[in-house]
């Protein structure tokens, strides 16, 4: 019974009354198939194949389902999702741009976010501009950037089909059926999930990375002959490992893609310049990177280097100075490294700093507490309310520059996702808003939220 060729298949969900039916009809024209429903279900639910562009695909309406399921709300709700998550792959999720937000807006979207199906994000009834501060809010569901819509009028299909052939697997015309049955776990996971979105629960990811003799290989043995090594090789044989896992306090770390180690044993000319790809690479695995730098040597452009790295691609940092015990001047060289940072890594404020042994093992306990509160800062999300509280008194500090006589104005902000912290700022005038002035918010941000030493993600958007 397969058929010759896989569409994409949509499913349209929503509270009651955002416009499913609406769109369903709009997306179907009159090729409405009604098709008797799987036994259980006692509706007829609408299921059709649209087309937009050309791009075809099924669709079907959810709104059926949810008179079936009874009167409580939840149980409507779980019908809904239940559905989609079988049959389809990916959920149209309406919300009403003109009402807003509602809480019912809110309970689905954790759900649907919980049963990490692709989802696209539809602000429907948004003709004309009535719909516009609806459509911001919407950001504020965490599931990407919502697509503004006119069911009714037809409006915003160019943008829907872009976001469904973002979605739409690459072989989706082609695929063969029979690989149906994804997240059969949906019923049990419930509505949980709601800060995790970003990445399954796993283990923290470590990296550390420096130069050749920085005391890579030193420190991660005495890491790990302190702590419970579970899994892995015994200590010593830590430089053939690709990765190794044990638990700090709780925490399952995992350290990741010690090929810089491995290679110690190879030419050495070919150090220097293996190193810094390979911490790059390394970078790129991890969540946290602790960047290990020689104190004798104190940070070097090098270093600076992988560190600006490590900001780039969003990661955490702990910079750990190495072979404390032998430094003279102590207190001359951490000021000297401070110093350096605070000018040569404008991007990030406050990168925690660990002196230590590796050798003597002295202060090495210092150094996981600072990887796991980096780690904790880096999954932050900040409230949409205080985020906009921040928002305006900053503005009113500092008000953002004029351009040609009329003043930029942020209107509203939300994070948009963590790990790093991202953020969408909705101005009038996007492409003019300086970026002095973003490191102005992202430097608030930072000291007023607890985020030292996190790089943030600032993204302007058009608002009005
Ligand atoms: P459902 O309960 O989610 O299936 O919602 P319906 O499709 O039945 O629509 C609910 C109401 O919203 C109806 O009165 C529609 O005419 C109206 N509606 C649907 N789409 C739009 C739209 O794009 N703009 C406006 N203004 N109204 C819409
Ligand atoms: P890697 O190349 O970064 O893996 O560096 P290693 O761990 O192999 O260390 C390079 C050299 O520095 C070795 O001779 C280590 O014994 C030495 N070393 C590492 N950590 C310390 C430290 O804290 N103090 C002192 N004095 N020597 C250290």
């Amino acid at each position: 019974m397969t058929p010759p060729e896989r569409l994409l298949v949509a499913a349209i969900v929503g509270r009651p009354n955002v416009g499913k039916s609406t769109l369903f009809n709009r997306l179907a024209g009159r090729r409405i198939a009604i098709v008797a429903d799987t036994p259980g279900v006692t509706r007829d639910r609408q299921e059709a194949t649209a087309s937009l562009g050309d791009l075809s695909f099924r669709v079907f309406d959810t709104a059926g389902l949810e008179e079936a399921a009874g009167d409580s709300t939840e149980a409507r709700m779980r019908a809904q999702t239940d559905r989609a998550v079988a049959d389809a792959d990916v959920v149209l999720f309406l919300i009403d741009a003109r009402a807003g937000v509602t809480p019912l807006d809110r309970h689905f979207g954790q759900a649907l976010r919980a049963t990490r199906k692709p989802v696209i994000l539809l602000a429907n009834k948004a003709e004309g501009r009535a719909g516009e501060a609806g459509v911001l809010e919407a950001y504020s569901l965490g599931l990407g950037e919502p697509v503004a819509l006119s069911a009714e009028h037809g409006e915003g299909m160019v943008d829907l089909l872009d976001a469904l052939l973002a979605h739409a697997p690459a072989d989706a015309d082609t695929a063969p059926s029979g690989d149906e049955g994804q997240d059969p776990g949906f019923s049990e996971e419930g509505s949980e999930g709601d800060d995790d979105e970003d990445a399954p629960a796993g283990p923290l990811q470590l990296a550390v990375v420096g130069r050749p003799n920085a005391g890579k290989s030193t420190l991660v043995n005495r890491l790990l002959g302190d702590e419970r090594l579970l899994t892995g090789p015994e200590p010593g044989l830590t430089r053939d490992a690709i990765s190794i896992d044990w638990s700090f306090e709780g925490q399952w770390i995992r350290l990741v893609d010690t090929a810089g180690m491995r290679r110690k044993a190879r030419i050495e000319e070919d150090l220097e310049r293996l190193s810094v790809r390979d911490s790059l690479d390394a970078v790129k695995m991890a969540q946290v990177v602790v960047l290990l730098i020689d104190g004798q040597r104190g940070l070097d452009r090098q270093d600076l280097t992988i560190a600006a790295h490590v900001a780039e691609e969003g990661r955490a940092m702990v910079l750990a100075v190495n072979k404390w015990d032998l430094v003279e001047d102590r207190a001359r060289r951490l000021k000297e490294i401070e110093e350096r940072l605070e000018i040569s890594l404008t991007q990030v404020r406050g990168i925690p700093i660990v002196t230590l042994s590796a050798l003597t093992g002295r202060h090495v306990d210092r150094l996981l507490p600072a990887v796991m509160q980096q780690y904790a800062r880096w999954t932050r999300r900040l409230p949409t309310a205080q985020l906009n509280r921040f928002l305006a008194e900053a503005q009113e500090l500092h008000p953002p520059p004029a351009v040609s006589g009329r003043r930029l104005r942020i209107r509203y902000a939300t994070q948009v996702k963590a790990r790093p912290p991202t953020f969408a700022l909705f101005v009038n005038k996007p492409e003019e808003l300086p970026d002095s002035y973003l490191r102005y918010l992202a430097n608030g941000l930072r000291e007023l939220f607890d985020l030292t030493g996190i790089p943030l993600r600032l993204m302007t958007r058009k608002g009005r």
